[in-house]
């Protein structure tokens, strides 16, 4: 297998892109192509403070390693989850990857903020990754506004995109699919823009990026997301793209290119601001002061009852 650039020795074969590369031009090309998206999509500038949400997995440390690469002026900005053993593992490596390259990162620990993951697993009947998603975007939100960041980036891959496209799509979730993209404008002075500038980027490629570049990563995965639904969905889209190579990138571009610009178009409320934290709310109270409440109450009656 020769690379298609410089005609070396292959390492990584890209069947969507009918391509193959060697270590020492894969690593360009993917910059390239990440450039690419954050320019097609006018996601931001190298003028803008960027934070970047850093998991301490492979995409979003490949997107921070990609983004300095680039020129762009970032801070990290990790949350410290509460789930057990696997959030202490994704902080270490976070950290880690900051300090060996001598880079400004924000740690926030839920539990310190007052309610961890694991509370609202333990006292609430939610699923955990609706509990976790409601209070990283919580987070993501009023940090960047709080500290002053105009875009928040995050490593949501090709994979990620797809498999949410397609969840969507089979229930018509008219009201998601007309927010799925990779740039979400703010709807409220709270709000900053987010962005996703690996969307065309699979998960494979992200993963050859950390070995190549040696960035060392948080391979387990979060036990909460054992037998979730988007993890068949993207088991189904792995077998078409076996089938029929570049399945995921034009499913997602073709909806961005072809839906997604007439759905965005309906009309949809603004949101209001919440009681309680001031934060943008779709109800008096935003999605994570309601969680709060729910587990402040349940907490309280269980110990009021002993149990
Ligand atoms: P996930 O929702 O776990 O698939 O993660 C999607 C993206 O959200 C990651 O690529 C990160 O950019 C961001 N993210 C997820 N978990 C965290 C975290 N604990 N702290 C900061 N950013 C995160
Ligand atoms: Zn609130």
């Amino acid at each position: 297998m020769k690379c298609t650039r410089c005609g070396g020795h292959a390492e990584v074969k890209l069947r969507q892109h009918n391509a193959s590369f060697c270590r020492d031009c894969f690593v360009p090309f993917l910059h390239k192509q990440v450039e690419r998206s954050i320019e097609k999509q006018k996601m931001m500038t190298r003028e803008e403070a960027i934070l970047v949400g850093v998991s301490g997995g492979k995409d979003s440390l490949a997107l921070w390693d990609i983004l300095i690469a680039l020129g762009f002026e970032t801070t990290g900005l990790h949350l410290s989850l509460g789930i057990g053993e696997y959030s202490d593992h994704s902080t270490e490596k976070t950290v880690a990857f900051a300090e060996s390259r001598g880079l400004s990162l924000i740690t926030v620990s839920l539990r310190d903020e007052g309610l961890a993951v694991e509370d609202a697993v333990v006292f609430t009947n939610r699923p955990a990754c609706s509990a976790c998603g409601t209070l990283k975007r919580y987070y993501f939100d009023r940090l960047a506004h709080d500290r002053g960041f105009p875009v928040v980036a995050t490593g949501h891959n090709l994979d990620d995109e797809a498999a949410r496209l397609l969840g969507n799509v089979l229930h018509w979730q008219m009201e998601y699919l007309s927010r799925q993209h990779p740039v979400l404008q703010p709807t409220h002075e709270k709000f900053v823009r987010k962005v996703k500038p690996l969307y065309r980027t699979t998960e494979f490629e992200s993963a050859a990026y950390c070995f190549f570049r040696k960035i060392d990563y948080v391979i387990e995965e979060c036990p909460n997301s054992i037998g979730v639904t988007q993890l068949v969905h993207k088991e189904v889209l792995n077998q078409l793209e076996a089938a029929s190579p570049g399945s995921k990138l034009s499913f997602v571009q073709e909806f961005l290119k072809k839906a997604q610009p007439q759905l965005r178009a309906r009309d949809t409320e603004p949101p209001r601001t919440c009681e309680s934290c001031g934060m943008p709310s779709f109800a008096n109270l935003c999605s994570r002061c309601r969680l709060v409440r729910e587990v402040e109450s349940k907490r309280a009656r269980r110990a009021a009852s002993g149990t």
